[in-house]
């Protein structure tokens, strides 16, 4: 089998230089891929129908037999028609086809057929439309169907496969061993490529999905938990003494419950294991995981130790910047921030300063793993906004100390399945309380019709002394035809609507001491109105801003939505957020009610998870997930499944590196390359 990913398609017949690209915006460029490129759907061609028992409207299959030649003619319009007869022993009809010339040539009198297509019984006979139909003595079962590319239709796709399939080697090596195959009824793996591609019948088609979806789910989840392993090892860094109770008295307010528990489950990882701690702290927006970063950080840092604090945005890391000096006021404790936007020399300046440990708690973006940073001894390292950071970017913090602990924290709520295989190596705890106060967020869905309402409420709640965000999908005019863009949207209001009120424009392509500048503005109450890009999504903190309008609402996640949501509501006034939209698509509609319903992280994310699926659930790649082929993130009995036979794989052969594994293995190391984790060994 492994050599078939290094045989071009074009070692197979029909498929020239010209065919071998269609195949490649597919992403399939080779023999072995072709042989993974798994169908989306399939038709069924097992049930057959008789002729007098089609009905209008249905699609369905017949076995019938040309009974005249097909004849072309020509609408009035230029359209080509073909028609022909067809028969069975209960009756005849009419098969048509529009436009394709070919068709003629193609069907012979006298000959079996199996057609399939909608039944038309209008009173014109009974004909069946544009049939896709194939010799009755080739085909039976049911029919793959492929996501298709222009130039490269499903049927061609399929013949491919089918003589791909014709090539894999008499004795395969199945990467999953005889024994776990047995015990968890798993087929073999030419049984599963031939039915997954050509199935005989929806039983031979179950087992061979489910014999590829556990392979790669337990690809992804060994990964896991090789990674786990990986880290433990022993820490270099020794936490004798909790300080968590000291610095209490420190914070403005007093702490939820749930953020003592997960401040007490770090710190207990700490004192007591002799691993390093690898824990994930998720809490939904506005849940106060900064207080709990801090308290273990002070924690740290009181026994002798630096910590950093990664931040995906100069934005959020300067907030966090300011938020922590103001913890540790009045403490000996000093503090540095660390981002691309600096000058060259304070950069150097705060490297240098962190290199003698002058700085004992340095926050910043990715400039924290730059080569040129280095620490006198780190203690911690904690990452904010875990999906924003790719696993590798994760373990290069980490390698800048001696096994220090990590603590990783995350506002997007993972529905727990997807939670197992994505943080696999980490120890989870959940901040499910919102600090007291707190109102939820009122949310409706409007239409651009009633925007003179909305903005009259803006102007209402400004009147208040109250701020308000507006967000649109686009930074400039024209990128996309029907959408919003902030530049464009900042303008109008200025110059109408909001002449009197003062309105600020953020988004991306500004740089970054421009976006500092105009948060640093908006949460001074320097702008009553933002209009921004979702550059705003992460972390900002302004607890006076109470009205988040969203802009083509349609266009986003839910999940980002929530993100979005969680701007507000962040300080003890109601605040509104206002998903504008008009999309009239019933889906659309459905998804952005979920979000007038409901408040909850995990429910919006299950919902997401559901509805979209798990690659726009978190935007894009940067959560250092791969595409999966067959498998579904959404499929709890799978996940679980491929959790059991991974931890009867550790049992039963305790080592990946064991020989029956050598094939498994090499998938999961070849899976990590992918996504960029190649310190796996
Ligand atoms: P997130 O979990 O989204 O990172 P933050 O840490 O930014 O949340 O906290 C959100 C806001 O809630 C901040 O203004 C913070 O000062 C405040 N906050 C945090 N914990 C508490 C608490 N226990 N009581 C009252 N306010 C709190
Ligand atoms: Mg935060």
């Amino acid at each position: 089998m492994a050599s078939l990913y290094k045989m071009p398609l074009t070692k197979l017949s029909g498929v020239g230089v010209k065919r071998a690209e269609l195949f490649a915006k597919l992403g399939i460029n080779s023999v072995g891929e072709l042989l993974n490129f798994y169908p989306r759907a399939y038709e069924d061609w097992t049930d057959i129908k008789s002729i007098s028992d089609v009905k209008n409207g249905e699609i369905c299959c017949i076995k019938a037999t040309l009974g005249t030649p097909v004849n072309d003619s020509y609408s009035r319009g230029g359209t080509i028609l073909s028609k022909g007869m067809v028969f069975d022993d209960t009756g005849s009809l009419r098969i048509l086809f529009f436009n394709n010339r070919y068709i003629s040539g193609l069907l012979k009198v006298g000959e079996e057929y199996l057609f399939r297509g909608k039944i038309n019984d209008e009173g014109y006979g009974l004909q069946m439309l544009a049939p896709v139909f194939s010799p009755s003595s080739e085909e039976n079962g049911l029919h793959a169907i492929y996501k298709q590319t222009p130039g490269l239709v499903s049927k061609v796709i399929s013949n491919c496969v089918k003589q791909a399939l014709t090539l894999l080697p008499k004795q395969i090596n199945d990467p999953l061993p005889e024994q776990v195959r047995k015990t968890f009824s798993l087929c073999g793996l030419r049984e599963a490529l031939e039915q997954i591609h050509f199935p005989k019948d929806p039983e031979k088609l179950y087992d061979a999905r489910k014999r590829l979806v556990a392979e790669e789910l337990l690809v992804l989840n060994l990964g896991m938990k090789k990674l786990k392993e990986h880290s433990r090892g022993v820490s270099g860094v020794k936490i004798s003494a909790d300080y968590s109770d000291d610095f209490k008295s420190k914070l403005p307010f007093e702490l939820t419950n749930a953020q003592k528990h997960a401040i007490s489950d770090c710190v207990s990882d700490m004192l007591t294991k002799s691993s390093p701690m690898n824990r994930l702290v998720q809490g939904d927006v506005g849940s106060g995981k900064t207080a709990v970063a801090a308290s273990v950080i002070y924690t740290v840092i009181k026994n002798g130790f630096q910590a950093a604090f990664m931040a995906p945005t100069e934005i959020l890391a300067r907030q966090h910047y300011e938020t922590f000096k103001s913890f540790f006021e009045n403490t000996e404790i000093k503090v540095s921030l660390l981002t691309g936007a600096l000058k060259e020399s304070e950069k150097k300046q705060i490297r240098s300063q962190l290199a003698d440990g002058e700085i004992n708690l340095v926050i910043g973006t990715h400039a924290l793993i730059t080569d040129k940073t280095e620490f006198k001894n780190l203690g911690l390292a904690v990452t904010d906004e875990q999906h924003r950071f790719g696993v590798s970017q994760r373990s290069k913090l980490l390698g800048k100390g001696d096994n220090p602990h990590l603590l990783v924290m995350s506002a997007t709520p993972i529905p727990r399945t997807l939670g197992l295989i994505i943080f696999g190596d980490l120890d989870i705890s959940i901040i499910d309380e919102l600090p007291p106060q707190r109102k939820p967020v009122k949310t409706a869905l409007r239409t651009t019709a009633q925007r003179k309402k909305i903005y009259d409420f803006i102007r209402k709640e400004v009147s208040e002394g109250r701020q308000a965000y507006i967000v649109c999908p686009l930074v400039e005019e024209g990128e996309i035809e029907g959408l919003v863009s902030a530049e464009e949207y900042a303008a109008e209001l200025m110059l109408n609507q909001f002449q009197d009120i003062s309105v600020g424009l953020v988004h991306g392509k500004l740089k970054s001491d421009e976006k500092e500048e105009i948060m640093r503005k908006f949460a001074a109450n320097e702008y009553s109105i933002l209009v921004a890009t979702t550059v705003i999504e992460v972390g900002v903190d302004v607890p006076n801003a109470t009205v988040m309008v969203i802009e083509n609402a349609e266009r986003f996640g839910l999940s980002q939505l929530h993100q979005l949501r969680g701007r507000v509501g962040r300080g003890e006034a109601q605040s509104y957020c206002i998903l504008i939209s008009d999309s009239f698509s019933e889906s659309t509609r459905a998804r952005l009610e979920v979000m007038c319903s409901t408040n909850d992280g995990f429910e919006i994310a299950d919902q997401d998870l559901k509805m979209r699926g798990p690659g726009d659930f978190f935007g894009s790649r940067q959560h250092g997930l791969p595409q999966l082929a067959i498998a579904d993130f959404a499929d709890t009995k799978s996940i679980e499944l491929s959790q059991m036979i991974a931890d009867y794989i550790l049992f039963t052969y305790r080592d990946l590196r064991a020989d029956e594994l050598r094939l498994l293995n090499s998938e999961v190391e070849q899976l990590f390359e992918q996504v960029g984790q190649n310190s796996l060994n």
